[in-house]
């Protein structure tokens, strides 16, 4: 047997239309000065202004931040911190895409605890409990409104940390696929490439439990079922809640199992050649599955629903593989790293950062930079 420790601390509130309640759930919260971190894209797309009236509607001060952009680093945190200190907040709503809600984790850790974002880089290095938040995220991606993990870019060398601790996580998960409307088609398919990947690499990596396959599997035949269909239809709202619960259920199972090479491998190319992390992910994520193979064959025919397939039923992984590629042609992100600019000169130096990242060493297979090589390689 497996064991695990799985103790949920967010509650779900998943429904078309509850963006709306926001005000009553935080009220139920207590909360009363709320630090409202949202992108500037939510202002424009009208989210903003939502939240606030509804927040308002129960006399709760928002005080809205929203100086920070993509991929959010130590700097931005920074100046998040000197912006909301003197606000004297009790409490955060985490209003966006992945970057709102680590930006906003990211904020939460220096403000109530001091120091840097680098005291808190592995888990449980807050001393006091952060403040209280509720997270509502706007795509079907990074699934961060399940994790108590805030993913955290260093300004100077732009290598992305995990600072985590249980009270990072939110009080409350607000999902209304309602809002996930207003994203452009390559952010639909991006982010939700990304929570593919999580449901992908989660569900073989070395750290994986029954509880966490559980979560791996329903998210991949939700964001499986949704993928395409809001990438054609894209005010389908079964699809979008499809895709939100997905990318929600894909972001619990990280939390118990982490994630593997392709996101050690994707994240060297997102710090030097600014290729976005979906993208990356379905350049690099088709090759993984092929690299593991080997190990994990039996492990990605039963996420393909084949629980009876066997090791030696070799077609498995390259079914995945090329379901995957599927996927990514669909959403337009069917490319090479030498489509990215990346030249066979820079592989080296790129594998010994993949090597380096901490997610690879939950890979099935054991990962290290002649492993990346060959994985860069083959995504050339
Ligand atoms: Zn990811």
């Amino acid at each position: 047997m497996v064991p695990f420790d799985f103790e949920p601390r967010t509650r779900i509130v998943f429904a078309r239309g509850a963006v709306q309640r926001v005000g009553h759930l935080a009220s139920g919260l207590d909360f009363h000065r709320v630090l409202l971190v949202a992108d500037r894209g939510m202002v424009k797309a009208g989210h903003v202004a939502a939240v606030t009236k509804s927040l308002e509607d129960q006399r709760i001060d928002v005080l809205p931040y929203h100086h920070f952009a993509e991929n959010p680093d130590t700097a931005m945190i920074e100046a998040g911190r000197k912006f909301a200190e003197p606000l004297r907040v009790d409490s955060i709503v985490a209003l966006g895409g992945g970057s709102s809600l680590d930006c906003a984790k990211g904020i939460n850790f220096v403000l109530t605890n001091g120091g840097s974002m680098h005291d808190y880089r592995g888990y449980g290095k807050a001393r006091t409990p952060l403040l209280p938040t509720i997270g509502i995220p706007t795509t079907a991606g990074t699934g961060s409104e399940a994790q108590s993990y805030a993913v955290i870019s260093d300004a100077t060398t732009h290598m992305k940390m995990a600072c985590g601790d249980p009270s990072a996580a939110v009080r409350i998960a607000l999902l209304d696929p309602e809002l996930t409307l207003t994203a452009p088609r390559h952010v639909t398919a991006m982010a939700g490439f990304d929570a593919i990947a999580h449901a992908v690499e989660t569900a073989v990596t070395i750290r994986r439990t029954p509880l966490s396959d559980t979560f791996s599997h329903r998210a991949w035949q939700l964001l499986g079922d949704g993928f395409e269909r809001v990438l054609l239809y894209p005010a389908d709202i079964e699809g979008r809640a499809a895709m939100l619960l997905g990318a929600h259920f894909a972001g619990t199972a990280i939390e118990q199992s982490m994630l593997g090479a392709a996101h050690a491998c994707a994240n060297p190319l997102t710090a030097r050649y600014n290729i976005t992390h979906g993208l990356a992910l379905a350049i690099l994520l088709p090759h993984v599955v092929r690299w593991n193979a080997q190990i994990a064959t039996e492990r990605y025919a039963a996420l393909m629903g084949s629980p009876r397939r066997r090791a030696r039923d070799e077609d498995a992984a390259e079914a995945l593989a090329r379901r995957l590629e599927d996927f990514a042609r669909v959403g337009g992100l069917a490319m090479t790293l030498s489509d990215g600019g990346v030249d066979e000169a820079a592989i080296p130096e790129l594998a010994a950062q993949a090597a380096a990242q901490w997610t690879g060493t939950f890979n099935p297979r054991p990962f290290d930079a002649e492993g990346a090589v060959e994985i860069y390689r083959a995504a050339l």
